[in-house]
Parts: structure tokens; C-alpha cells; sequence
């Protein structure tokens, strides 16, 4: 039998970071490779006691079918935690979503034709980037610096390209880079978007977990023509498992998003959804996130003070000020692929960061996660990973 595949099966191939995840699973590697919050500080005792009550008073519903946009209560929440970065939301604006990955997915379906152009950050989160390709676009990269993406780069892309059907961005302890957009380049994003009538599509899974300076208002915040269509998560925050997001939009466009999430499964796990806010109703999440941040603070320390202390002078990298990741610039003849064979045989891992590049090329970056290793791990695989740069640099 030859079996013949839709044609944007030719597109998708096995993520490097999902080949590298199984690697991570031999107990004797330090992985600095997933973005794996760490699990020990998932509340699991809580969860109990939320489960337990969750059953006894509404057993019946939890279990049930429910409404494609979500719980009420749960996105009433969500509304007001949008307050702090300057969205004003109601329960309407919020369709809950499986994580915000689906969010990714539901935006390729909706907006992009095969050939159409998606414009984002060079480089980008490599799970868009795949759910983007499903959908046959091709990629503009605008080049991004500690700011965020270069203005005049994107003027002159939105200006010259006529295809280009949203604006992917994520402007808060960006993944792959850590790296976070400041209030002018937001601002002039906007002033973009709406001189050339784009969509944009805001990412935000890590803004809330911010070790140091005050967070920035969202993208979506300066937004005056309900163009920006804002995605949430609780997976960094509270937990993935659960697969608890949200898709934040102005009316027109969340119709979009709800009628595609029917056709897709329906509505998100009732029982998960009911959790949450249960959750967030006898517990206080923002210290929840407040122990999380206290953790990976540390972590972040570590890491940067290892790579400092251990990696060849001279290398660019990000100090990321939240977040999961920081990202490093070897020099331009470097092959992170080589880097990281030599990493495994001393059984440490990360992502070389070419996979982050739609259309190829900057294969002397990585990315390094800090989130899912004990200080301990990130010291000796630091030192280890320092080791292996300096006798291949
Ligand atoms: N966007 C970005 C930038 C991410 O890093 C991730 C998770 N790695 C997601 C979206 C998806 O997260 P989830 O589906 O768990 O909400």
C-alpha cells in the first residue's frame, strides 16, 4: 500500500527538542534542554483537597460536557488577573483552551493559506513555529535585539510583503531567548500593526514569572483596534499537566477561535478547568507563583554565574530577568550539533538553537533551561558544558 499523507505532512517533521526529551529521561543526564518547570513545586497536597471537593459539591457537572468557551467562574479569574498588565477583560473576551498550544494551532488555522507569510521573531518558539507550518505559511524572520524585534526591519517587511497574516510575538522572557520586549518597541508594534492593518499574536506563558524589575503592560494593553490577540497559560504558573490555557481576543475574532475549538475538541477537560478554579478560590496562586519565582531566582543565579565562571570569555548571552531559558551566541563557525554530541558523552544535554529559525542558519546558538535542575545539577552540568566549549572553541 503507499499510503499518500496530506501535503503539509511533508512540513512536519519530529521536533529536535521532543528526540532530545527522551534522552533526559537516563537519570544520569543534566538536561538543560526542555522547558520543564520543576516538578516538585507542582502543589500536589493542595490538588488533592481541590480533586476532593471539586467531586463532593459537583461531581455530576465536572464530569459532564460543558460550554466550548469555558467555565464562567474560571475566565471571570482570568479577566481580573489580566488587569495587572493593563487588559481590561471580561468573561467574554476568554475562550479557555487546551494549554495555549492550541492557541498557536487555532491561529494558523484561522488566518493562514498555504503561501501565506507569518512574521515573527528570529529567532522563535519552535512549538508555533511547527503548529504555524501545518498550515503551509512561509516564515518572515524580523531580527530581534534586547528590545525586542528591530522596527525598521518590520516596517519594511509589513511595507514591501503583501501576504503576511499576523505578527507571532513573544514579548516576555522570550523562548528560545529569555530575552524581553521593552514599552517602546510595544508601543511601536502597535503603531505597526495598525498602520498596516495586521493582526498580532501575543504569546505570554512566562511573563508572570518575573524574579526581578516590574513587568511590562502587555502588548495587547496598547492595542486601540482589538488587534492583538493575546494567549495565556497556566502551565508555567500553577501546572502543564492539567493543559489549562486561554485566548484572550476582541468579539469578532474569539467567534473565530470558538467555532475552530468546537471542530477541534469540543471544549477543554471540565474536571481540570473546575480544578483550577477551585484552586484559585481556596488558595492564593500569586504566592504560589511567588515560591516558584524564589526557586528559580536561584536556579537563574547559578546558572549565570557558571557560565560565567566556566564558559570561554567573550560569548554572548542573555541575563534573562524571569522566565526559563537563557540563550548563548557561540562564535559564527561553532556547530551547536557538535557541541552537544560532545555534551552527551559527558551527559549533559540542551537545544541547539538553529531549530529556532524557521528558514535555517545560526546553528552556534543554544539554549539553556534552568527551571528543571536542582542548583546542584546546573553547577557540575555548567561546569561540564564549559569544559567541552573550551576545548572546542
Ligand atoms: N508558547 C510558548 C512561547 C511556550 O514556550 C510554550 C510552552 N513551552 C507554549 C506556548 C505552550 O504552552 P502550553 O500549551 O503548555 O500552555
Amino acid at each position: 500500500m503507499t499510503i499518500k499523507f496530506a501535503k503539509r505532512m511533508d512540513n512536519l517533521k519530529a521536533s529536535e527538542i521532543r528526540e532530545l526529551l527522551k534522552l533526559t529521561e537516563k537519570p544520569e543526564i543534566i538536561s538543560f534542554a526542555g522547558g520543564l518547570p520543576a516538578p516538585e513545586l507542582f502543589p500536589v497536597e493542595e490538588m488533592k483537597r481541590v480533586a476532593e471537593e471539586v467531586l463532593e459539591e459537583s461531581g455530576m457537572q465536572a464530569l459532564q460536557y460543558s460550554p466550548t468557551e469555558g467555565y464562567t467562574p474560571l475566565r471571570e479569574k482570568i479577566a481580573k488577573r489580566m488587569e495587572t498588565i493593563g487588559i481590561k477583560a471580561v468573561a467574554e473576551d476568554i475562550l479557555i483552551t487546551s494549554g495555549s498550544q492550541q492557541g498557536l494551532d487555532f491561529t494558523g488555522k484561522i488566518f493562514l493559506d498555504e503561501g501565506d507569510l507569518v512574521v515573527c521573531e528570529s529567532p522563535s518558539y519552535l512549538g508555533a513555529i511547527n503548529a504555524f507550518k501545518g498550515y503551509l505559511p512561509e516564515f518572515v524572520e524580523v531580527t530581534t535585539d534586547d528590545e525586542g524585534m528591530d522596527m525598521e526591519e518590520l516596517e519594511k517587511v509589513l511595507s514591501t510583503k503583501k501576504k503576511v497574516k499576523f505578527i507571532y510575538v513573544i514579548p516576555d522572557f522570550q523562548n528560545p531567548t529569555g530575552k524581553t520586549w521593552s514599552v517602546e518597541r510595544r508601543k511601536k508594534l502597535i503603531e505597526l500593526a495598525n498602520k498596516y492593518d495586521v493582526p498580532v499574536i501575543e504569546d505570554n506563558p512566562y511573563g508572570e514569572l518575573r524574579f526581578e524589575g516590574t513587568r511590562p503592560p502587555a502588548v495587547k494593553s496598547f492595542d486601540t483596534e482589538g488587534r492583538v490577540v493575546f494567549l495565556g497559560t497556566f502551565s508555567k504558573t500553577f501546572c502543564p499537566g492539567l493543559r489549562v490555557g486561554w485566548t484572550l481576543a476582541e468579539k469578532d475574532l474569539l467567534e473565530k477561535y470558538i467555532f475552530v475549538k468546537q471542530g477541534a475538541d469540543l471544549q477543554t477537560n471540565t474536571m481540570a478547568q473546575r480544578e483550577i478554579n477551585k484552586f484559585l478560590d481556596i488558595y492564593d496562586l500569586d504566592q504560589h507563583i511567588e515560591k516558584i519565582k524564589d526557586v528559580y531566582r536561584k536556579r537563574r543565579n547559578i546558572m549565570m554565574e557558571g557560565i560565567k565562571l566556566h564558559f570561554p570569555q567573550n560569548l554572548k548571552y542573555t541575563y534573562p530577568e524571569g522566565g526559563l531559558f537563557t540563550w548563548v551566541e557561540l562564535p559564527a563557525e561553532v556547530d551547536a550539533r557538535k557541541v552537544l554530541e560532545k555534551a552527551i558523552e559527558v551527559n549533559v544535554a540542551f537545544v541547539p538553537g538553529g531549530s529556532f529559525f524557521p528558514n535555517g542558519g545560526n546553528e552556534n546558538t543554544l539554549r539553556l533551561n534552568y527551571s528543571n535542575m536542582s542548583e546542584e545539577k546546573i553547577q557540575i552540568g555548567i561546569e561540564r558544558l564549559g569544559r567541552v566549549l573550551k576545548e572546542m572553541l
